[in-house]
């Protein structure tokens, strides 16, 4: 067969060569050990915390050894494509402080290494596939829908591998006259990679985060370019990622059955080989078992979900790294004031059996971490993320910027400091009593005290109240309250004889916290109390007292 015939046949209007775009695409001239990572998502609109689990390694890889980290999009799939898609990746990565230094950006393209739409880069595989076809690698399969699912039938029925390849392939050794005569006929085609593996050989690879891998060579006759002369994945994958100098190809453990496919054509091609590191599935623990997180079942696998929440970035990419590291945390306890940046990221310390997403863990992080930001940052993100998902409190923000930093500052001093705030609804929820508007009773009054006794307490309260006391005069007041009451003055006097008292100072204080904040825990009330102002606190105590 006279393959560069056949060649010329299927790609008349490709004239480039491979040599040609290995010229326009030189070896980077980075320092030693710079990495070249690459972010490759499809413009689907929908971008989940599995995007950006890799994209966090890509960006920290790329960071730490002063090399590239980009965007390109995998568009090949038009009928997955959906309008502002970029948009909504860019932007959502950005939100958690993920910025790319070459690729797709939202002024255009950056790089020398472009187009970075695969949809642009079609004469860049058609030269790929052309060459294959000269080197008696690639052919044309005229094959239809009838016939694969006729091949399948039969393969099932002898209980053979499904697949094209071997003496299956029945398009493999098709003449240059057929061939020429189908394409006469305007029959459509896709371009298969001809296999030299074989199921029986296996081979060896690095996987930088799973070690060396013993996998079955591929041996099947592969789509390389679809009817429309659009690339599949596995080839989009080799061709880009060779042409764009990508050093360490990141991508899910989704992609792990196909490496073989990614090996072969890489070895045919003569191309080094990229780095793989292939991460492990985002898990979760639903109902005691430990299961893939689902972009369908599970809400938090969307990165809308912590946006709108009004997650900090800084705090999801804390947690994220102590799922990625297993020695994060350990370097985060003698750190705890050092910026995540200086913790050195190691691809052979992430895990490959699952990352344990939880939930509560995330809160737990992002509750230290929201400790060691300022409160005029928690504000000022607190503002935007209302303007943006909550706009009908911005005003309510701005108006009492004063009041809100300091009720978000309480107890912050102390080197035990409360750990109260996680996340900007949460943070709002928190303090919403202050307004008004927002004001409700969340929780009963302690079991042991009726709304008649209550009212009593309160009304005590209000007499004896002045704003002028210290915090050391109005709890002294309180106690007296309670004495005079019925309530142990110390909880441990209640504790010893407990039949002597209708309980103690701790639960006249609660009604007195209901009263003003409408909720049994708080901060520290007479700090609530100095915020709030005389007026507002005399209001509250007397709507609980009802009268
Ligand atoms: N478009 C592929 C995906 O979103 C990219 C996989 C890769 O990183 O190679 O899964």
């Amino acid at each position: 067969m006279d393959y560069k015939k056949l060649a010329d046949m299927l790609f008349p209007n490709i004239t480039k060569t491979i040599d040609d775009f290995e010229k326009l695409f030189p070896e980077r001239n980075l320092e030693e050990g710079a990495m070249v990572t690459r972010l490759a998502p499809s413009p689907t609109g929908f971008i989940h915390l599995g995007n950006l689990y890799g994209a966090f390694v890509d960006e920290r890889l790329a960071r730490q050894s002063n090399g590239i980290f980009m965007l390109r999009i995998e568009d090949t799939d038009d009928k997955r494509k959906v309008e502002g898609a970029i948009e909504i990746i860019i932007s959502s990565l950005e939100y958690f402080g993920l910025k790319f230094d070459e690729g797709v950006s939202l002024d255009g393209e950056i790089g020398n290494y472009g187009p970075y739409y695969q949809s642009n880069r079609v004469e860049i595989y058609q030269t790929v596939a052309k060459y294959l076809v000269e080197q008696g690698r690639a052919y044309p399969c005229f094959c239809s829908e009838e016939e694969l699912a006729e091949i399948r039938k039969q393969q099932e029925a002898r209980k053979l591998t499904p697949g094209y390849y071997g003496e299956w392939a029945k398009d493999r050794d098709l003449s240059l006259e057929e061939i020429k005569k189908r394409l006469d006929n305007g029959e459509s085609f896709v371009l298969r990679f001809k296999s030299m593996g074989s199921e029986d050989r296996k081979f060896e690879i690095e996987d930088v985060i799973r070690g060396t891998l013993s996998m079955p060579e591929n041996f099947q006759d592969i789509v390389l370019l679809k009817t429309n002369g659009i690339p599949t994945y596995h080839f989009a994958h080799v061709v880009d990622d060779h042409f764009m100098r990508v050093t360490h190809v990141v991508r899910g453990e989704e992609w792990l059955s196909t490496l073989p496919i990614h090996y072969e054509l890489f070895k045919t091609l003569n191309w080094k080989l990229p780095i793989y590191c292939h991460t492990a599935h985002m898990m979760k623990i639903d109902n005691g078992v430990k299961r893939k997180l689902s972009k369908r079942k599970d809400p938090e696998m969307g990165l809308s979900y912590y946006m709108e929440l009004g997650y900090f970035p800084q705090a999801v990419r804390e947690y994220l790294l102590t799922i990625l590291n297993s020695n994060f945390e350990e370097w985060r306890m003698a750190n705890p004031n050092s910026s995540i940046e200086e913790f050195n990221f190691s691809l052979n310390k992430m895990s490959t059996s699952g990352a344990l997403f939880d939930l509560d863990k995330l809160n737990d992080v992002s509750k230290e971490v929201l400790v060691r930001i300022p409160v005029e940052e928690i504000f000022d993100f607190l503002l935007e993320w209302a303007k943006k998902y909550k706009n009908e409190i911005e005003p309510l923000l701005l108006e009492n910027k004063d009041s809100v930093i300091k009720l978000l500052s309480i107890g912050r001093d102390s080197n035990k400091p409360r750990k109260d705030l996680i996340y900007c609804e949460q943070i709002f929820d928190f303090i919403s009593y202050y307004f008004d508007e927002y004001f409700k009773m969340v929780d009963p009054y302690p079991e042991n005290i009726g709304e008649e006794e209550a009212k009593i307490i309160l009304k005590e309260y209000l007499k004896t109240y002045d704003h002028n006391d210290d915090q050391s005069q109005w709890f002294e007041k309180i106690r007296v309250i309670s004495e005079q009451n019925g309530y142990a003055a110390k909880p441990k006097d209640y504790k010893k004889n407990p039949e002597l008292y209708k309980g103690h100072v701790g639960d006249v204080s609660t009604v007195i916290r209901l009263a003003i904040v409408g909720r049994a825990s708080s901060p520290d009330v007479w700090e609530i109390q100095q915020i709030l102002g005389e007026e507002k606190v005399r209001e509250r105590v007397q709507k609980a007292i009802g009268e």
